[in-house]
């Protein structure tokens, strides 16, 4: 799909014409991967544009730069405003927003910490990431032969661009085997993410998901989605889960920014059926949250400061 492209990019402090936010070919992240990002939603609500825990996803910056030695240029607040003027300059309301913060040019060879760190913020309008049809009634999912990283190769804890081609190599073969989404499994054989997703089961009225030490990103929507489901009295458990456990499952879905919540109606040409109504319940109460009508969690909207 094309990128909408929209007026301005905020690059290292500034806001510049879209088309201007270039970087040099011999920029280091584009050789060696080495750039840290983040994936964030903003939504239309009563009070004006709002984005889905700002903070936590820059957190989650700061953390993954840290994993790979980067000192991020800014502050966690002069991201957020940053965040917030990008949107703003560019009149949009819901919408995607990316940061990137990488090594640009200067330096090559592994060793990167001489590499000055850059910093992008980038938003674009961008529907749903696996579909609205998929958000209604489901999508068919395939476990990928291609197993995800696991901490002893790389910082898992970060969600660093070169990390991603594991992630792309299993969604084109999915993909090309005529599947919407991967389901990627651990080198032990354990359950642990799609490509850009994470994953959960329901099993007898239980809600479960696979713990980080399997290697799973630590998603914002994942601990959103745990925090309401206790809220609302589901119980719930992050556990390893094993390939069984999906095929035997009453209900399934994933869970991302881009994506939302997504159920999984079809996994490896077993089906588990239409959503089910703990996925219902998870993916009311999420729209009703970004929405800006829900009280309990409306703490998760955040607005420009000031
Ligand atoms: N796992 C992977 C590999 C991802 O890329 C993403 C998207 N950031 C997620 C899980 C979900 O994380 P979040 O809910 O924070 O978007």
């Amino acid at each position: 799909m094309p990128l909408p492209e929209v007026e301005k990019i905020w690059m290292d402090g500034e806001l510049v014409p879209w088309a201007e936010a270039k970087v040099h070919v011999l920029t280091h992240a584009l050789h060696y991967g080495s750039g840290v990002f983040e994936g964030i939603r903003c939504y239309s609500t009563p009070k004006g544009p709002a984005v889905f825990r700002l903070e936590e996803h820059l957190k989650r910056l700061v953390r993954s730069a840290k994993l790979y030695y980067m000192p991020v240029p800014f502050t966690p607040e002069q991201l957020y405003d940053a965040t917030f003027a990008v949107i703003l300059a560019n009149g949009l309301d819901s919408c995607y927003v990316r940061p990137l913060v990488f090594r640009g040019y200067g330096e090559m060879g592994l060793f990167p910490l001489n590499a000055p760190v850059k910093v992008a913020i980038a938003a674009w309008p961008w529907g749903a990431y696996l579909g609205e049809e998929g958000i209604k009634h489901g999508i068919r999912a395939k476990v990928s032969s291609f197993q995800s990283l696991d901490h002893t190769a790389l910082a898992r804890a970060a969600k660093a661009t070169g990390q991603y081609l594991n992630s792309i190599l299993a969604k084109v073969e999915v993909t090309n085997a005529g599947y919407d989404e991967a389901i990627m499994l651990t080198g032990q054989g354990h359950v642990a993410e799609g490509s850009g997703e994470n994953i959960f089961v329901v099993r007898n009225g239980v809600l479960m998901t696979p713990p980080p030490s399997d290697g799973v990103l630590e998603g914002i929507t994942r601990a959103s989605v745990l925090q309401m489901a206790a809220a609302m009295g589901i119980p719930c458990q992050e556990r390893t889960l094993a390939r069984s456990d999906l095929v035997i499952a009453d209900e399934l879905f994933y869970t991302g920014t881009a994506a939302e919540i997504v159920p999984i109606r079809e996994v490896d040409d077993h089906l588990i059926g239409e959503p089910g109504p703990i996925t219902r319940r998870v993916q009311d109460r999420f729209r009703a949250v970004v929405e800006g009508r829900d009280e309990e969690f409306g703490y998760y909207m955040e607005y420009p400061r000031g």
